[in-house]
């Protein structure tokens, strides 16, 4: 289980996270939604460690975690994908997964990871930066599914993708979740969200206003009361994407 306890934390002097909590019980996917500049990346990173707290901690399976390098949270189990996936676009398929396979498992990694996207066993020398958006998204979840992970963060992974390209992306995710892997996502498709998760939290201004077992919350009210956004059309924040693959 992962625990988020009462964080606060910002950049310089800009407090951005005011008293957050939240919980991901161990094999569940829990959805974090909310307007833009809520402090939903924000969370994540004081998660992942590439961002310090001022205050609160961050806790796995009861050890209290909040002290320890990024490093040694990917070591515990907790791999982050960021918003704009973190692959590095230079390298091939195969070296962006070889990067993260364990040391003598490599062969048993690049299996893994076609079995699990069977396009990226055609493509381990196409160079990741030429691969679509959808693709690339999926070669940043395969990457963090191979070493095995207890949480993976992902943010916005559907951010800039097609429909079709997101429901094959939302079908993986809740593939690895039937696995046993927890899952916190910030999503801006919030029915697709809220088809995943087991339990939402709707972040605005830095604060949890409102969280709960996913099937409690309807997307119009999700919408018009806390998004602001009078129509349920998807992407929640449409405005800022574009569709495209
Ligand atoms: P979005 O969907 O737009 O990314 P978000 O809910 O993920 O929204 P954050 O990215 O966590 O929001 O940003 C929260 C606030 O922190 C915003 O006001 C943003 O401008 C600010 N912020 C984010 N990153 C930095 C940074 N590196 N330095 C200073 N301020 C930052």
């Amino acid at each position: 289980m992962l625990e988020v306890r009462n964080i606060v934390a910002g950049y310089g002097e800009t407090t951005v996270l005011r008293d957050v909590s939240l919980s991901v019980p161990d094999g569940s996917v829990v959805a974090v939604l909310g307007p833009n500049g809520a402090g939903k990346t924000t969370m994540l990173r004081t998660v992942s460690g590439s961002l310090r707290p001022t205050d609160g901690s961050v806790v796995l399976d009861g050890e209290d975690i909040s002290s320890l390098s990024t490093q040694r949270r990917v070591r515990r189990g907790i791999c982050h994908i960021p918003e704009g996936r973190g692959v590095f676009p230079s390298f091939s398929v195969k070296e962006n997964l070889l990067m993260f396979s364990a040391k003598g498992h490599e062969k048993e990694a690049l299996e893994r990871s076609a079995a699990a996207f069977p396009p990226l066993a055609n493509r381990m020398n196409q160079i990741a930066g030429s691969l679509s958006g959808g693709e690339q998204q999926m070669l940043a979840i395969v990457r963090a599914y191979i070493t095995d992970p207890k949480v993976v963060l992902v943010d916005e992974a559907s951010m800039g993708l097609a429909p079709l390209v997101v429901e094959s992306i939302f079908e993986f995710l809740g593939r690895i979740a039937t696995e046993g892997i927890s899952l916190l996502i910030v999503e801006q498709y919030v029915s697709r969200a809220l088809e995943l998760a087991d339990s939402v939290y709707l972040f605005s201004q830095g604060r949890v206003v409102k969280s709960g077992p996913a099937r409690d919350m309807k997307t119009e009210e999700i919408f018009e009361q806390y998004l602001g956004i009078q129509t349920a059309e998807e992407p929640a924040r449409a405005g800022r994407s574009s569709s495209r693959n």
